[in-house]
C-alpha cells in the first residue's frame, strides 16, 4: 500500500494534474496551490548556491510557470503548530495528576516517527503524543477551509500540493483522519520530495539559477512578505525550544533568552534544563533517529523516562536531514548538511505569536484560541495497529 501512494503522490501525478487541469471546460477547473517546506527550501538553495530568499522566489516563479495559482511556505503554518504545542504543554503539565494528561508529552510532527509509535507501541505510547497536527497537516486545513471560503470555492475545487524533506510526508497526508468525507478530498492532495521537484527541474529543462524571480504569496489569512521567514529553534521545528520557554514564563514566570542544549548519550540526544536554586523545574529532551527513539521507549516502559517534553523525530540529525533531501555528488554528507543547516538559518526568525495574521486567524477563522473549530481543525488523532491472530488491525 505504501508503494502505491509513492507512485501515486508523485511529480508525475502532479504534472499529469496540472495538464488536466490547463485542458478542463471553464468552470471546472481547479485552484492549484503548492505549499513549500522551509527544510526543502534550504536544500535547494545548497545545490543550487543560492540564497533562500532568491530560492524562496524563484521556486515560486518556477510554480506559476508550470500552471500554479499560489505558492505558500508551510513556515506560516507552523505558526499554529508551535502555538496549539505550547498551549497544549502547559495544559498537561498543570493537569499532570490526570493519566489521560500524560507525561512526557512527545512531539508530533513527524510522521515517521508516528508511524513506528503506532505500529510499535500502540496504544501504550499514543496517550503521551502531543495532538497537534504538523505544519503540513495545518497548511492542509488552512489551505482546504480557510482559503476555500476566502474563494467561495469547495475543498473539492482546490489541487493542494506540499513540497517536504521525506517521504514519510505523502503518508501522513493519506491518512483518513485527513480526508473530508463530505467532498471526498484531502486536505493535501499531493506531496513531493525535495528530490522530484529538483527531478521536475530537470525534466523540465529549467535552471532555477536563471529564472527571474517572481514575488511571495501571502499566506492565507496572513500577509505579504518580502523574504521568507522561520522560527528558531533548529532546523527539525524548534518545537523543543518553543515549548521550553513558552511553559517557563506561564508555569514559572521565568524568562529564557538562550535556549542551552546539552549532549547527551550523542549528538542526536540533547538535553534542555530550566533550574531554580539546585531543583529542576523542567526537563526536556531532544531524541533524533531511531537508536534514540528505542532508548527513549525503553526508558518510558520502565517508568524511568525524566523528561517532560521530547522532541521526537525519525531521521538523525532531524528534518533538514531527511530521506528527501537532495544530495550532492561531489560534496560530502556531512559537509552539505552543514550548507543547509546554515542556509536553513539564514532568514529573519519571528515568534509564532507575532507573525502578521496569526491573530487574526484565531479570531476570523477559529471562532478563538481553545474553541471546538481550533480543536478540530488544528489537532488530530492517533491509532494503535495491534497484532491479532488474523493480521494487523487499526483501532479507531
Ligand atoms: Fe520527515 Fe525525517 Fe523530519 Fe521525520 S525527521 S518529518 S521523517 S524529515
Amino acid at each position: 500500500a505504501e508503494t502505491v501512494l509513492i507512485t501515486q503522490q508523485s511529480h508525475e501525478e502532479f504534472r499529469k494534474a496540472l495538464g488536466a487541469n490547463k485542458t478542463a471546460a471553464p468552470g471546472q477547473q481547479k485552484l492549484v496551490v503548492v505549499s513549500v517546506s522551509p527544510q526543502s527550501r534550504a536544500s535547494l538553495a545548497a545545490r543550487l548556491q543560492l540564497s533562500p530568499t532568491d530560492t524562496a522566489r524563484k521556486l515560486t516563479s518556477f510554480f506559476k510557470r508550470l500552471g500554479v495559482h499560489l505558492v505558500f511556505d508551510t513556515a506560516f503554518s507552523r505558526n499554529f503548530s508551535l502555538l496549539e504545542s505550547q498551549r497544549e504543554f502547559v495544559r498537561r503539565f498543570r493537569g499532570q495528576a490526570d493519566s489521560a494528561q500524560a507525561l512526557p508529552v512527545l512531539a508530533s510532527a513527524c510522521p515517521g516517527w508516528i508511524c513506528y509509535a503506532e505500529k510499535t507501541h500502540g496504544s501504550f505510547i499514543i496517550p503521551h503524543i502531543s495532538t497537534a497536527r504538523s505544519p503540513q497537516q495545518v497548511m492542509g486545513a488552512l489551505v482546504k477551509d480557510f482559503l476555500a471560503q476566502q474563494q467561495h470555492l469547495t475543498p473539492d475545487q482546490i489541487y493542494h500540493v506540499t513540497v517536504m524533506p521525506c517521504y514519510d510526508k505523502k503518508l501522513e497526508a493519506s491518512r483518513p483522519d485527513f480526508f473530508n468525507q463530505e467532498y471526498q478530498t484531502r486536505d493535501v492532495d499531493c506531496v513531493l520530495t525535495t528530490g522530484e521537484v529538483f527531478k521536475l527541474l530537470e525534466e523540465e529543462g529549467v535552471s532555477l539559477s536563471e529564472l527571474e524571480p517572481a514575488p511571495l504569496d501571502s499566506p492565507p489569512g496572513g500577509v505579504s512578505a518580502e523574504e521568507p521567514t522561520s522560527h528558531r529553534g533548529g532546523g527539525s521545528g524548534g518545537y523543543l525550544e518553543h515549548v521550553f520557554r513558552h511553559a517557563a514564563q506561564e508555569l514559572f514566570g521565568i524568562h529564557v533568552a538562550e535556549v542551552t542544549y546539552r549532549p547527551l548519550r550523542n549528538k542526536d540526544f540533547q538535553e534542555v534544563t530550566l533550574e531554580q536554586e539546585g531543583r529542576v523545574l523542567l526537563r526536556f529532551a531532544a531524541a533524533y533517529g531511531l537508536r534514540n527513539i528505542q532508548s527513549l521507549v525503553q526508558k518510558l516502559k520502565r517508568g524511568r523516562c525524566p523528561y517532560h517534553y521530547v522532541e521526537v523525530m525519525a531521521c538523525p540529525a532531524g528534518c533538514l536531514n531527511g530521506g528527501g533531501q537532495l544530495k550532492a555528488p561531489d560534496t560530502p554528507g556531512r559537509e552539505l548538511l552543514q550548507q543547509v543547516e546554515r542556509l536553513y538559518g539564514a532568514v529573519r526568525t519571528e515568534a509564532p505569536e507575532d507573525a502578521p495574521g496569526v491573530r487574526e486567524l484565531y479570531g476570523r477563522w477559529l471562532q478563538g484560541e481553545a474553541s471546538e473549530r481550533a480543536g478540530r481543525l488544528l489537532h488530530t488523532r492517533y491509532h494503535a495497529v495491534e497484532k491479532t491472530s488474523s493480521g494487523l488491525s487499526i483501532r479507531w
